[in-house]
């Protein structure tokens, strides 16, 4: 069994020594228990911030302790009422081809489904996450204009896709030509703004010219402050997550910014509500979201891009790749 164990906690950008692949004795599934074969792993931005030892919605990993990950896992034996040997799984057993589950946290796919790994993406946490953080606190109306930060990942580019289907102008800013065109060529955005172009805030202030009424972040960092200006009254601003800053270890150089943000929030009567998919939404939201999201994938009304890294040896490289932007949609490895 091999496993990707954290071997020191990072200072900045995760390296070579970071992480440390075993090859462990295989685990035994006791009575209660079963084996689980891990056939795709996930990889996504929150596992940097497990490799840091500080206070967080979630414990972070032990040094020695095997990575967190969301996996889709094949039942090989199982002792667990309800569970049988060759159903599929969504487990969170983590950077390993094996495990061993009580069942705790486990939940099963439906057999025969097309494309397993989608359940870790378009199909499960990321899709969710932009669903339900639409519906609960983005709001977004027909009409409005929604700016969404890292267009093209998971998460950024099921935002704007749904916007759009709820009548929104859509604005994806996004690193690089090649991601931008993507958003506006396959995904259907009304435009999308490289953030990394030397005049990205005026670009972007062009792209909006009746300011913002929803801005999706994902990243913090360049694309945050350039919105800042553009928010219209009673704008909603779903914190969704900080790629743009996970690898920080202290504040950066620059302006005090607490000023603009606080005077901007309290000027424009801003929404700035930060969330954590697992918790933050009614169980309800799971099903909505399903039936739309199927439905929409079915009808070809959201596309889906997923780039699909081969091997579980492979799995560190692809996280760094993730937190630098040089992933293109949705991270999977293929483990077994
Ligand atoms: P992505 O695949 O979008 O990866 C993160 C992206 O962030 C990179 O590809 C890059 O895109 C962008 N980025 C990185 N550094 C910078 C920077 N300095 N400035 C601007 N952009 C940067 O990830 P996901 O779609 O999986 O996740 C998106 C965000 O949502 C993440 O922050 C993640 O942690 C968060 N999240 C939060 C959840 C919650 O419950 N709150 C649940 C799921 C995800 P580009 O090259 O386009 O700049």
């Amino acid at each position: 069994n091999r496993a990707w164990v954290l071997a020191q906690r990072p200072v900045g950008e995760p390296d070579d020594d970071t992480l440390r692949l075993e090859t462990r004795p295989m685990p035994q599934a006791g009575a209660g228990e079963m084996l689980l074969r891990t056939e795709w792993l996930s990889i996504d931005p929150y596992m940097r911030g497990r490799m840091n030892d500080a206070k967080s919605y979630a414990e972070p990993v032990p040094i020695g302790g095997v990575m967190t990950g969301q996996v889709v896992a094949e039942v090989v034996t199982s002792g667990v009422d309800g569970y049988a040997p060759g159903d599929r799984v969504l487990a969170l057993s983590g950077w390993q081809d094996w495990a061993v589950s009580d069942g705790t946290g486990v939940m099963r796919l439906p057999k025969g489904l097309e494309r397993p790994a989608w359940a870790l993406g378009i199909l499960g946490m990321p899709g969710l996450t932009a669903h339900a953080g639409l519906a609960y606190i983005g709001e977004p109306k027909a009409g409005e204009t929604l700016v969404v930060s890292a267009a093209t990942g998971p998460v950024g580019a099921t935002v704007g896709q749904i916007a759009r289907l709820r009548g929104c102008r859509v604005v994806g800013v996004a690193g690089g030509p090649e991601k931008c065109r993507h958003a506006v060529e396959v995904q259907g955005f009304d435009t999308c703004i490289d953030h990394r172009a030397e005049d990205f805030e005026a670009e972007l202030r062009a792209a909006c010219p009746d300011g913002v009424d929803v801005y999706w972040d994902n990243t913090g960092a360049r694309p945050l402050y350039a919105v800042l200006p553009l928010l219209n009254p009673f704008a909603r601003v779903p914190v969704c997550g900080v790629a743009g800053w996970y690898n920080l270890q202290s504040l950066p150089e620059g302006p005090d910014r607490g000023p603009q943000i606080m005077a901007t929030i309290l000027r424009m009567k801003v929404k700035m509500q930060g969330f954590i998919v697992y918790d933050s939404f009614p169980p309800s939201a799971y099903d909505a979201f399903l039936a739309e999201m199927t439905g929409w994938l079915a009808d070809g009304s959201v596309h889906y891009t997923e780039q699909v890294v081969e091997g579980l040896e492979a799995a560190p490289h692809a996280l760094r790749d993730v937190l630098a932007g040089r992933n293109f949609g949705k991270v999977a490895v293929r483990v077994g």
